[in-house]
């Protein structure tokens, strides 16, 4: 066995855990540029929670509200210069994914006034980035637990991520009751994103054994939430947290392990048919597991069996039901425009996948949805 784990980032999970915890942020700085979306960050309470405990800890602070999802690095980088200008120390993200992720950005464009929106691609800049605190909003992505940033290029349209150390939060606060306002679509798209992290990192070479309570939390919980779901059962707060929590279980996961194939290729129904990116990434689930039940190792077939107490195909019957990529159609020819990003070579999720998957495969898997 050998496996390289790092995770720096406090972990702060619990009710009320910002307002119980403002001596963390004092630890911060005396000012920051909170970053949020256009409305969720107030629908979840969140950023009252956030700004009242600044305000009694005497932490000044400038909002930032146009993080859209998939955020563009333009903005990001715009982002970058107000938090210069109003002299932030540093960086909140209160929101979904998108929000987060884009913290992690602005934290390194706010310290180098020299790059341009594409530079952070480089990954070489001067200074050394803000520190940032997260404050989940949907239970999916795990960017909390994540040294990864999901960004969209808006000269080529194509989302790219950047990773490494650098990416990590200070801290991540975690209330389960900031998920609570999340509508039942979002809910859905979300909890497929953590069920996908936590199933493609568990069928990649990189899984370990330290990994397997979190691969095992994740997969079952958000299978049984799935199932519950399709029972006609109601999406309850204690139901919530278990998603919320899952869905940081199936970050640590992924932090280690890396995706596979259905995240790349999920890119492309969000790049151009709009697909949230949970609900993009489930689109491709059932063929991963069938690849999976094809190419990887009994013993890991036999455990995830074990996680599901059920078969591949009485999963796939559980999920079928919730994936909606509203009649996307996409023609053999289409595919292959979409593919030609990998004619110089195919991403690492896909060799990291069950048997690896070629171009061509993916073309086929484009096509087959
Ligand atoms: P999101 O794009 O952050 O948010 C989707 C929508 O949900 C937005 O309209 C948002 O509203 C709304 N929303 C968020 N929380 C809400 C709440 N509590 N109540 C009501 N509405 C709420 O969705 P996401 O799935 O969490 O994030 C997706 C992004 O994360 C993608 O870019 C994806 O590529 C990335 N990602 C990153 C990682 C990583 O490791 N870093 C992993 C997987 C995915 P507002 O616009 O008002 O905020
Ligand atoms: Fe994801």
């Amino acid at each position: 066995m050998s496996f390289n784990i790092y995770m720096p980032t406090r972990v702060i999970w619990g009710r009320n855990c910002v307002a119980d915890n403002a001596d963390v942020f004092s630890s911060l700085g005396n000012r920051c540029l909170i970053l949020t979306g256009g409305s969720s960050a107030q629908k979840s309470g969140a950023l009252d929670d956030v700004t009242n405990t600044l305000k009694k800890s005497g932490i000044s602070y400038t909002v930032f509200n146009k993080i859209s999802a998939n955020p563009l690095v333009s903005v990001c980088h715009e982002a970058g210069a107000a938090a210069r200008d109003c002299g932030a120390e540093f960086i909140i993200g209160i929101g979904g994914g998108s929000v987060l992720d884009a913290a992690k950005a602005v934290a390194i464009y706010a310290v180098d006034e020299t790059l341009s929106p594409i530079d952070i691609y480089k990954r070489t800049y001067n200074g050394n980035p803000l520190k940032v605190a997260l404050v989940g909003t949907t239970a999916g992505t795990g960017s909390e637990v994540t040294a990864v940033s999901v960004l969209t290029n808006d000269e080529t349209g194509f989302k790219k991520s950047i990773s490494g150390s650098d990416c990590y939060a200070a801290v991540s606060f975690c209330d389960p009751e900031y998920t609570y306002s999340m509508p039942c679509d979002t809910t859905i798209s979300t909890a497929f994103d953590a069920l996908a992290h936590a199933t493609e990192g568990f069928f990649t070479p990189k899984m370990c054994m330290p990994l397997e309570p979190f691969a095992r939390t994740a997969i079952s919980d958000l299978v049984e939430f799935f199932r519950r779901l399709g029972a006609g059962e109601e999406i309850t707060s204690s139901l919530r947290d278990k998603v919320y929590y899952a869905s940081l279980c199936a970050g640590l996961v992924i932090n280690t392990c890396g995706t596979a194939f259905p995240h790349p290729l999920g890119y492309i129904l969000t790049e151009n048919y709009g697909i949230p990116h949970g609900m993009a990434c489930a689109a491709f689930y059932p063929a991963l597991i069938k690849r999976a039940s094809e190419f990887a190792e009994a013993e890991k077939l036999d455990l995830f069996a074990s996680f599901v107490n059920r078969s591949v195909d009485d999963v796939i019957k559980v999920l079928v039901p919730f994936i909606d990529i509203k009649n996307v159609k996409i023609t053999r020819e289409e595919a292959e425009l979409y593919a030609a990003r990998w004619d110089s070579g195919v991403p690492k999720n896909f060799t990291a996948s069950p048997g690896g998957l070629t171009k061509e495969e993916a073309v086929n898997l484009l096509c087959s949805i």
